[in-house]
């Protein structure tokens, strides 16, 4: 890759794998937390309403860029199942932290990932941008696998108010980097947030399939299906090796 001064990455599927139980985990964690707190709900019909309240959120998603919350997704399907209750009342944000606290369990740094990020942070500052919905799991997971100290911009939808593949997470990214827009590679396993994102904001994408090239369950709610490839001019890399070669780090 040429002149390139800074490197993003994404997060899940890229730096950080989850175990296949998370989800699964997750929603159990979900559904009882809500009933510790006196709603009245089976698991079955919970999980059934949350994810149809999530499948609509994300229609939405796509339709504007903007990053959704969990709590709406909850009190959607809380609602559904005739429990009408604001997406502020605390036992919802109780139960958003609960259903977290299996992700934070079950996240995983890909092998070898600490020791690429101090090899590219000797030469490159070094950028997140993560679409997740909820901040404070993202730094948590961050904290638990001691990634921070390895990042100069960490970047998270939630926060931001969009995910990617929106044009403005990529220019949030490009202004703290302190770079050009052309001077930015970005790695990560979306074809369409990713990859496609970063193209068409200017950036140089790197496509990593370390995931499926080892028949890893993705993490949940973060690729999208149905997507295809992206053009093979595009760099692709299967593993830490093959991204330090890209700059000449090998
Ligand atoms: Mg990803």
């Amino acid at each position: 890759m040429q002149n390139i001064k800074a490197i993003g990455f994404d997060l899940f599927n890229t730096l950080i794998t989850m175990e296949f139980q998370a989800l699964k985990d997750a929603l159990t964690r979900l559904t009882g937390s809500l009933r510790e707190n006196g709603f009245n709900i089976e698991h079955t019909d919970f999980v059934k309403a949350h994810s149809e309240a999530v499948l609509e959120f994300l229609e939405q998603t796509k339709r504007d860029g903007k990053e959704s919350h969990n709590r709406f997704w909850i009190s959607t399907a809380l609602a559904k199942l005739g429990h009408e209750v604001s997406p502020d009342n605390p036992h919802i944000s109780t139960a958003v932290d609960t259903y977290f606290s299996a992700f934070i369990q079950y996240a995983k740094l890909i092998p070898g990932t600490k020791e690429m990020l101090t090899t590219l942070k000797k030469n490159y500052p070094i950028g997140l941008l993560s679409n997740f919905t909820h901040p404070p799991a993202a730094s948590q997971i961050m904290a638990e696998l001691n990634l921070e100290s390895f990042f100069d911009v960490v970047l998270i939808s939630g926060d931001l108010g969009y995910r990617k593949p929106h044009l403005s997470v990529f220019e949030e990214l490009i202004d703290q980097l302190g770079v050009e827009k052309e001077e930015v590679a970005f790695v990560g396993d979306d074809p369409e947030a990713d990859v496609a994102g970063a193209l068409r904001a200017g950036l140089q994408p790197v496509w990593t399939t370390y995931v499926r090239d080892n028949n890893i369950t993705p993490a949940p709610g973060v690729v999208g299906k149905g997507q295809t490839d992206p053009d093979p001019t595009v760099p692709r890399i299967s593993n830490w090796e093959d991204l330090l070669s890209l700059f000449d780090l090998q």
